[in-house]
């Protein structure tokens, strides 16, 4: 078969190492039986590997010339192939438990990873490789440069450890960045809290929307002095103070306070 040339537009870095692919397929468990789905299976360096393990998978693949070659490659009974751009499909409707994994295009982590969160009930975890950075940020503690809206956003909704971290050489072509392993497992319904999330969200992108500026100027569309006092909150900080059950508690004040 011809070589396939990376596009940048795609977001391709091929992984090649296969000492990183075993550890990272390790790390997911596959177990026959489990319903998977990888997003931007490329040249296969994952997917081989998994579909040798459970039988069949899902994939998502938006690059026609890659598709192509996975038709090839994988009957169909092995490989579901879901043509078209994982930012629009619906992980829905693969069923629930899912089990979602991918070496993201990095190009579209951020938008991704918020689509991905609102199927978040149907998902018993995430495994996936993004730039160590943008794992950083979902991690991140309240108080530290990295933690703000994604940090937020995503910890309201998944319990998320940052594995192990990938260097440029173990793909081809090599990223400039380092990379990381980050599992995703969604909290129960019952212990997010948020009366509106999309309030929440509202609340917390207005929170870390000018980063310098304290609570009471970028909260002011929806607290004023006696919401501050009534929930115990100094409105000189800043967003970055705050933890996800404080944000919580904002946007379900917020909520009682406009029924
Ligand atoms: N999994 C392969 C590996 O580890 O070698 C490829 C990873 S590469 C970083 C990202 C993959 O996502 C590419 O196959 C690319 O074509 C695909 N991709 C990029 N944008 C996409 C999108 N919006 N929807 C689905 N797949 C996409």
């Amino acid at each position: 078969m011809t070589e396939h040339h990376a596009r940048k537009r795609f977001g391709q870095n091929f992984l090649s190492d296969p000492n990183i692919i075993r550890k990272i397929v390790d790390a997911i468990r596959p177990a026959a039986g489990d319903t998977i789905v990888e997003i931007g299976p490329g040249l296969a360096a994952m997917t081989d590997p998994l579909v040798e393990r459970l039988g069949h998978m899902h994939v998502v693949e938006i690059d026609r010339d890659l598709i192509a070659r996975l038709k090839e490659r994988y009957a169909p009974e092995r490989l579901t192939i879901h043509e078209g751009d994982a930012l629009k499909f619906d992980f829905g409707r693969l069923g629930a438990p899912l089990r979602v994994v991918g070496n993201l295009p990095y190009n579209i982590s951020t938008p991704l990873l918020f689509h991905l969160a609102s199927f978040a009930d149907s998902v018993t975890d995430m495994t996936f490789m993004l730039q160590k950075e943008v794992v950083m940020r979902m991690v991140a503690e309240p108080g530290t440069e990295e933690y703000g809206r994604l940090s937020v956003m995503l910890q309201y909704r998944f319990r998320m450890a940052r594995l192990f971290d990938v260097p440029p050489g173990a793909f081809r072509p090599a990223p400039k960045v380092t990379s990381s392993i980050v599992r995703m497992l969604p909290l129960p319904p019952d212990k997010l809290g948020a009366q509106d999330e999309a309030l929440l969200g509202r609340i917390v992108a207005a929170a870390f929307g000018q980063r310098r500026k304290t609570l009471r100027n970028t909260l002011r569309d929806f607290l004023d002095e006696p919401d501050f006092a009534a929930l115990e909150l100094d409105p000189g900080l800043r967003g970055e103070r705050l933890g996800v059950a404080d944000y919580v508690a904002i946007a379900n004040h917020v909520a009682r306070k406009g029924a």
